[in-house]
C-alpha cells in the first residue's frame, strides 16, 4: 500500500519544528529515521497532513556526559550509542540493550527519540530508560520539561508528549564504576522484535552481595516493566541459586502480558523468569564483565 498524501517539510531549527507542529494542530507528525513511521505511513495506519523531518538538526544529535548524567540527543542514531566509548563507560547496560535492535542497517537510521517516542513495549531503549530511572526532555509550545521514564511510557504506543511536542533528549545517570549488566531476549529469529525481554544492572560489594539490582522487561506489558518488588528482594544478599530463582519469579509476577499472536501471556510470563535468572546468573557470575550481552 501506498501513504495518502501529505505535505513534507524539513525542519530548519527546533522552533521551526515546533512552529509547524504548532500550526497543524494534531495533523502533523515528526520524522525521525523513518524505520518505524514509514512502515506505518505505508500501511496507513498513520495518516498525517504534514511530516516534519528533523534530520537537518545537527543540535539534536549529540552525547552529552556530566559527572551524573548521560544526555542524547533526540536526533542521534542508535548506532553512534551503541559504538560510543563514552556511552560503554557510563551506562553500560544501553549498548549491550541497542546490540539487539533489529539489524545494523535499522540501528544506522533509527534515532534514540524516535525509538523513545514511538513506545513499542517490546523495544529495548524504553525499557532501559525505566530500569535505570531515566528522563525524557521535550520542547512545545508552553516550552521545556522535563520526563521521568515511569511517566512516560503510558501504553501501547501511548507516550505523555503533548501533540505539539518535539522529544529533544533522553538523559540516564551514569552508573557506578562497578555495574555489571546483562541482556537476554527470546525472539522467533534473529533482528525481530523480542517476544520477552530482560534487562539487569547489578552492583556487588567487596563481599560479592548484591548491593544494588535494576531489571526491567519488555515484550510482557503494553508498557516497559520494572521489578521494583525483585529488586527489593535481591539486595543486600548474596546471589544463591534459591534467591535468583526467587528473584525471577518476583519478575515474572510483575509482569501482565496479553496473549497475542506471538505468545500466550503465561507464557511470556514464564519466558520473563527464565530470561531473568539467566540475566542474573550473568551480572553475578565471578567473572562477570562490567559491560555484556546475551
Ligand atoms: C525490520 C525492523 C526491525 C526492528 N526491530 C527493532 C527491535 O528489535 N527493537 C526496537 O526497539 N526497534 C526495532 N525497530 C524499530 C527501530 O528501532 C526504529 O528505529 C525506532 O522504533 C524508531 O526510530 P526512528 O528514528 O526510525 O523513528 P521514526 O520511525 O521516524 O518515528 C517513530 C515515531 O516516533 C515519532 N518521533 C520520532 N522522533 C520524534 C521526536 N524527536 N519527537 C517526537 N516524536 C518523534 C514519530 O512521529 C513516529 O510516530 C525495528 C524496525 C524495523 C524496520
Amino acid at each position: 500500500m501506498k501513504p495518502t498524501a501529505f505535505d513534507y517539510v524539513r525542519a530548519t531549527s527546533l522552533d521551526h519544528a515546533v512552529a509547524v507542529l504548532a500550526e497543524h494542530d494534531g495533523d502533523a507528525k515528526v520524522l525521525a529515521g523513518g524505520q518505524s513511521l514509514v512502515p506505518l505511513l505505508a500501511m496507513r495506519l498513520a495518516q498525517p497532513t504534514v511530516l516534519v523531518d528533523l534530520a537537518g538538526l545537527d543540535e539534536l544529535s549529540y552525547l552529552r556526559a556530566d559527572g551524573a548524567h548521560l544526555e542524547i540527543g533526540a536526533m542521534t542514531r542508535a548506532r553512534t550509542v551503541e559504538t560510543a566509548d563514552l556511552v560503554a563507560g557510563r551506562v553500560p547496560l544501553l549498548p549491550a540493550a541497542l546490540r539487539h535492535v533489529g539489524h545494523v542497517t535499522i540501528r544506522n537510521r533509527g534515532t534514540i527519540g524516535g525509538s523513545a517516542a514511538h513506545a513499542d513495549p517490546a523495544a529495548e531503549l524504553p525499557a532501559v530508560l525505566r530500569a535505570l530511572d531515566g528522563e525524557l526532555v521535550a520542547t512545545g509550545p508552553g516550552g521545556r520539561r522535563t520526563i521521568a521514564a515511569a511517566d512516560f511510557f503510558r501504553g501501547f504506543l501511548d507516550t505523555a508528549l503533548e501533540p505539539g511536542e518535539v522529544l529533544t533528549a533522553v538523559r540516564l545517570p551514569a552508573q557506578p564504576a562497578g555495574v555489571r549488566v546483562a541482556v537476554q531476549e527470546f525472539a522467533r529469529r534473529h533482528g525481530d522484535f523480542a517476544i520477552v525481554a530482560v534487562f539487569a544492572a547489578v552492583e556487588l560489594d567487596d563481599s560479592a552481595r548484591i548491593r544494588s539490582a535494576r531489571i526491567a522487561v519488555a515484550g510482557a506489558d503494553q508498557v516497559p516493566v520494572r521489578a521494583a518488588a525483585a529488586e527489593e528482594l535481591l539486595a543486600g544478599r548474596p546471589p544463591t541459586p534459591d534467591l535468583l530463582v526467587a528473584a525471577a519469579d518476583a519478575v515474572a509476577a510483575a509482569t501482565r502480558p496479553t496473549d497475542d499472536i506471538h505468545a500466550p501471556a503465561d507464557y511470556r510470563r514464564r519466558i520473563a523468569a527464565v530470561l531473568t535468572r539467566r540475566c542474573l546468573e550473568q551480572a553475578t557470575a565471578a567473572r562477570a564483565e562490567r559491560s555484556t550481552a546475551a
